[in-house]
């Protein structure tokens, strides 16, 4: 298959391509890793007339780990995130659910950014970035805008970068004391996107009895579903989170949608399991991380 004809630019500056983005306005489209849109192109379920290709705006090609968080650049691939040491203990969730991505080979070419941006209900790091409170900063020619995640996914690919925009930088949150995080999905063959995946951070205090517990879904909903399940475990010793009233409590508040991956059934099935697992190794690894402090 080839992508319908189009026009091409590929600046070298934020600058740049802000600006023609912004002349194009609804005509231009960012390509990043090109592993969403190239598909798309080539299968003709888009054509937009103009690519502006960011590949060669080197200096959106960074991770910033700082105490507070890890800032990724629009042009940093996954790889590189799941790469990262330091990422990963500023934030361990970030490399727990990078990996998750794809395959290896998307995973160099994919940036975490245009994953964002791209607002699939079964990414990954759409979920991360809902559940960790998580931003996206965006430029237009009126200037910046943070966008808190809770008001950036606006529905199944909708995200609120909007036309003649550019996403710059996303934000992670670091890790806070007392807290472990897990990521577990099932797919249907490695590499597949996820027919239901599960998030979690757990809590603990300082006798390790869980004090807040929240968990993400992936495939679930048409925007990353974020459930506070502290009510549930509150209190618990953090080796005794894995109860059956968490599995109940979820399915009551999850109204997931059947397709030809998965029945709503069985859907709703492995959400309650993955939710028992990733309470269960994110409270584990909270006290872990306390023992070793
Ligand atoms: C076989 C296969 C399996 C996959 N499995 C998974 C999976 O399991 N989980 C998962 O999360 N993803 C999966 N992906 C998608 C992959 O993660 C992509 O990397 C990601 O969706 C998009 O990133 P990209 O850099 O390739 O963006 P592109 O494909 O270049 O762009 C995607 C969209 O986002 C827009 N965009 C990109 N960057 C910006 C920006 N900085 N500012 C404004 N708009 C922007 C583009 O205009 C386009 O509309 C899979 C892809 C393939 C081909």
């Amino acid at each position: 298959m080839k992508p319908p004809a189009f026009d091409y630019s590929r600046p070298t500056s934020t600058r740049e391509a802000v600006n023609v983005l912004a002349e194009l306005g609804e005509d231009g489209n960012v390509l990043a890793g090109g592993q969403s849109l190239l598909p798309l192109l080539n299968m003709r379920l888009a054509a937009p007339r103009n690519l502006v290709d960011i590949n060669a705006v080197t200096e959106l090609d960074y991770l910033r780990v700082t105490p507070d968080g890890v800032r990724v650049g629009a042009l940093s691939r996954h790889s590189a995130l799941e790469r990262s040491d330091d990422a990963a203990r500023v934030q361990p969730l970030l490399r727990q659910a990078v990996r998750l991505v794809a395959h290896a080979t998307i995973r160099n070419r994919g940036t975490t950014v245009g994953s964002i941006v791209h607002a699939d209900p079964s990414g990954e790091m759409t979920a991360v970035l809902s559940l960790l409170g998580g931003s996206v900063r965006v430029a237009g020619s009126a200037g910046e805008r943070t966008v808190p995640a809770e008001d950036f996914f606006l529905g199944p690919l909708e995200s609120a970068v909007r036309p003649g925009e550019l996403a710059v930088e996303a934000f992670f949150p670091a890790r806070t004391p007392g807290s472990g995080s897990s990521f577990t999905e099932i797919s249907r063959r490695h590499g597949d996107y996820a027919v239901c995946g599960v998030g979690a951070v757990v809590e603990l205090d300082a006798d390790l009895r869980v004090c807040g517990a929240r968990a993400a879904f992936l495939s679930i909903s048409p925007t990353p579903l974020v459930l506070d399940l502290a009510e549930v475990v509150h209190g618990r010793s953090f080796d005794d989170t894995a109860i059956e009233e968490l599995s109940a409590y979820v399915q009551a508040r999850i109204d997931p949608q059947p397709d030809i991956h998965a029945t709503a059934a069985y859907r709703s099935h492995l959400a309650g399991a993955l939710t028992l697992r990733a309470v269960r190794e994110a409270a584990r690894a909270a006290a872990d991380l306390e023992r070793t402090v």
